[in-house]
């Protein structure tokens, strides 16, 4: 930290984490719910509690291929001396055999059938000479020994998942355990995104002089869709303020929140400060002490936030996940997207000086970060491409030398 450097009070006085309480603080989390078919919900959040009606497995099963016999009979099984039994029956996975095991018998059975009566052990195959009338054993098994109980898994009554869990593949694969063909969730979170721009066209069009793709609203509607976000709007506007209010007027009912970006500086075109006016809403905050990314532009409307992001592909990624991501994290519930930091060494040099905190491109493994080769100009997004992370430099540094102890935000 080096204090000589002085503030710029260009880049406003709030900090990432004020702009980011100024926003938690005006929303909730959204409590309606849904039914869905199981195979819809991975990635959703779980809205119920979610108790076993049954033991799993259901029946005491065998996890072996091998026979089913009582332990006592085969007490002195050896290779040398085996034990004969009399194979009365045979049952494979998905059924049920009617014959009750007395001493000297034994019933073929495959992984997964039920263990017939009065057996208390299997007997491995391979442990017998396949015997199909009469088996022979050649090892000792104790009672119980490769016995599967009914409700292994869990107890009928027991509680499994809490409302609120993220389903990843794993609920999924309990919840289908349990017989759940349908289960209540939260509705997802709904967005609507809007890119302003004279000078952006859309993919498939013809470039032009002084025209650019609009790489924004590709990148952030992949980036909230990853997220679980329903799209409920996309679409690119001209830098006409009443034109940009006339958009959000209309997809702001579908929306739990409205993400814009580009038009939030000082230039002549800078028309959000303009559509704010024409909406009749003020601003919550406007510049945030950070780079990229500053001139962030936020205010409520209709009881929905207008989150207005730098136009700068790169300031409007690293604002999607500092600033957007906690509150789509609160408005769906999702303890799982709360931003992971966590500290690591740099193996690149950044020799720029950090002024307000700062947010550098990297790639980080195994305790290690780098900076990928090429700008870390707000307006460049090809170096970020396989980046997972944000090196975070603290206000006041002159540079970040190879060695450097650094905190990262995950990705
Ligand atoms: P603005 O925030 O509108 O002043 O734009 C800042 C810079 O980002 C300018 O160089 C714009 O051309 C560029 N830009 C704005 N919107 C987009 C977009 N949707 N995709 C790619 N670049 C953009
Ligand atoms: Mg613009």
């Amino acid at each position: 930290m080096n204090d000589k450097l002085g503030k710029d009070y260009r880049m406003g006085e709030l900090s990432l984490e004020q702009a980011r309480e100024l926003l938690l603080e005006r929303v909730q989390r959204i409590e309606e719910k849904e039914e869905i078919f199981l195979c819809d919900a991975v990635e959703r959040v779980l809205a119920e509690d979610v108790i076993a009606g049954h033991d799993q497995p259901p029946f005491s099963r065998s996890p072996l291929d091998g026979y089913a016999v009582q332990s006592e009979d085969l007490q002195e099984a050896s290779r040398l001396c085996p034990v004969k039994l009399t194979v009365i029956d045979e049952v494979d996975a998905g059924y049920v055999s009617e014959k009750r095991v007395e001493r000297g018998k034994a019933v073929r059975i495959m992984t997964g059938a039920p263990i017939p009566d009065g057996a208390d052990c299997i007997v491995g195959q391979e442990d017998t000479d396949y015997g199909e009338d009469i088996v022979e054993v050649y090892e000792r098994i104790r009672a119980y020994e490769n016995y599967c109980f009914a409700g292994e898994d869990y107890k009928a009554g027991t509680r499994l998942l809490k409302k609120d869990t993220f389903l990843g593949a794993v609920e999924i694969g309990v919840l289908a355990s349990l017989g759940r063909e349908k289960v209540t969730v939260y509705r997802r979170v709904k967005a609507a995104v809007l890119t302003t721009g004279d000078e952006t066209i859309l993919p498939g069009e013809k470039l032009s002089d002084g025209k650019i793709y609009d790489s924004n609203l590709y990148m952030v509607t992949a980036r909230l869709s990853m997220w679980g976000v329903q799209i409920a709007g996309r679409e690119h506007v001209s830098d006409n303020a009443g034109e940009i209010a006339e958009k959000i007027k209309a997809v702001v009912k579908g929306a739990d929140i409205v993400i814009t970006t580009g038009g939030v500086s000082v230039g002549k075109k800078d028309e959000m400060h303009e559509v704010l006016r024409i909406l009749g809403v003020k601003r919550i905050f406007w510049k945030i002490a950070m780079k990229p990314g500053m001139p962030v532009l936020c205010a409520e409307y209709k009881g929905k936030l207008l989150v207005g992001l730098s136009g700068n592909p790169y300031g409007a990624a690293v604002n999607l996940e500092l600033l957007v991501k906690p509150v789509l994290a609160k408005l769906s519930g999702r303890e799982d997207m709360r931003l992971q930091r966590i500290q690591a060494v740099s193996e690149s040099d950044f020799s720029k000086r950090s002024i307000v905190t700062r947010y550098v491109r990297g790639y980080y493994i195994g305790g290690m970060v780098r900076i990928p080769e090429g700008s870390d100009a707000s307006g460049v997004l090809g170096s970020m491409c396989g980046c997972n992370c944000l090196i975070e430099i603290p206000a006041g540094t002159l540079a970040l030398r190879e060695g450097d102890k650094v905190w990262v935000v995950l990705l």
